[in-house]
């Protein structure tokens, strides 16, 4: 599909009730419409199965013309298991996918045994890649008209993305050990990586800079939050073990009304956008939050071109 001038690119998550589908169906339309290099869709986390993550990228495939991008963890899975999943998103035409580890579920610690055969990212990228080339080396088509005759084009490679952490990965331990980590996805086959959320451009910039001199040469997509009140601050601070703003902080606590913290959290999630692109970030990855008005105010406060201008 045509793309902007500056690719962008949404996250979503699989809705926890039925009654909540035809809200995210409505939102993948809106998002859809603004020009998005893709759509990604989470997987495991909050206790989402492969199903309904499924069941999301095949209606952005049917109803959009955006390609989806399925999340897959290595939680709980062994190979045969994992093999056969990531087959079937194959199948579905899903052809991108962020591979990650995956944290522990609900009820298990980090110390628990919630891995199966996969224990890293990198092995995961590894068996997307080899599940795609066992398939046919070939796709076939018929020809409307000509029954007796199919076109027959070459099979795409898979594209991998993995998780890269500006700030260290919580559980690192040593401060290297999540840019080894990346280099380790590298080597293993992924094409790209997104970024944890982070709140400081230099965090990101400082980052990128560490990661190319270590020997890391594929895209680093920027991961970015608009935070729009104090507990949601507190509850993705809690989640992901970044630092504490203390700026956007201050700003949401001392804002009075519901729609002004919303400001606040658009200004300050399109300051960062424009920080990290004029330091040379290829791109911008928004974290929707099952929502489209305030991340498609993001991109228009940072002067992100969208393509329909209707998509308001
Ligand atoms: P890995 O890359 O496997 O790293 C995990 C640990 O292993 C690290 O400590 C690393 O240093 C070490 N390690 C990595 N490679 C090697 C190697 N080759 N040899 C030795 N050690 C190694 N979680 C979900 O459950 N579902 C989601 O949909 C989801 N989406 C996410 C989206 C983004 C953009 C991000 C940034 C995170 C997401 N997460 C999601 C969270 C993620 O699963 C966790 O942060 C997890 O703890 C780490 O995942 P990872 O893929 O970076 O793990």
């Amino acid at each position: 599909m045509e793309s902007s001038a500056t690719p962008f690119s949404f996250e979503l998550y699989p809705p926890r009730t039925r009654s909540r589908t035809a809200a995210l169906e409505e939102t993948i339309r809106r998002l859809a419409a603004a020009g998005p290099e893709f759509l990604s869709v989470t997987y495991g986390a909050g206790g989402a199965t492969g199903g309904e993550s499924l069941r999301v990228l095949r209606w952005i495939r049917e109803n959009t013309d955006v390609e989806p991008l399925a999340h897959l963890t290595c939680v709980g899975n062994d190979y045969a298991t994992a093999s056969a999943l990531i087959r079937e998103f194959l199948v579905a035409g899903v052809l991108r996918f962020l591979a990650l580890r995956g944290d522990p579920p609900l009820g298990k610690a980090e110390g628990d045994v919630f891995l199966g055969d996969l224990t890293t990212s990198a092995e995961l990228v590894q068996l997307i890649h080899r599940v795609q080339a066992e398939r046919a080396p070939y796709s076939e088509t018929t020809i409307p008209g000509h029954p007796e005759a199919a076109r027959v084009d070459p099979r795409p490679r898979a594209r991998t993305t993995v998780a890269a952490f500006p700030n260290g990965h919580p559980r690192s331990r040593h401060p290297r050990e999540h840019i080894d980590a990346l280099l380790a996805k590298q080597a293993a086959g992924a094409d790209a990586a997104i970024t944890q959320l982070f709140f400081h451009a230099e965090d990101y910039l400082r980052f990128v800079d560490r990661a190319r001199a270590a020997g890391v040469v594929i895209p680093i997509l920027p991961g970015i939050m608009p935070v729009t009140s104090p507990g949601k601050l507190a509850r993705m601070l809690e989640l992901t073990g970044e630092p504490l703003p203390a700026d956007l902080s201050i700003d949401l606590e001392v804002e009075p009304t519901a729609e002004g913290r919303r400001e606040v959290g658009i200004a300050y999630a399109a300051r960062l956008a424009r920080e990290v692109l004029a330091g040379g970030a290829p791109g911008i990855h928004l974290y929707a939050f099952n929502e489209h008005e305030t991340v498609l105010a993001v991109l228009r406060e940072a002067g992100i071109p969208l393509r329909e201008t209707a998509a308001s």
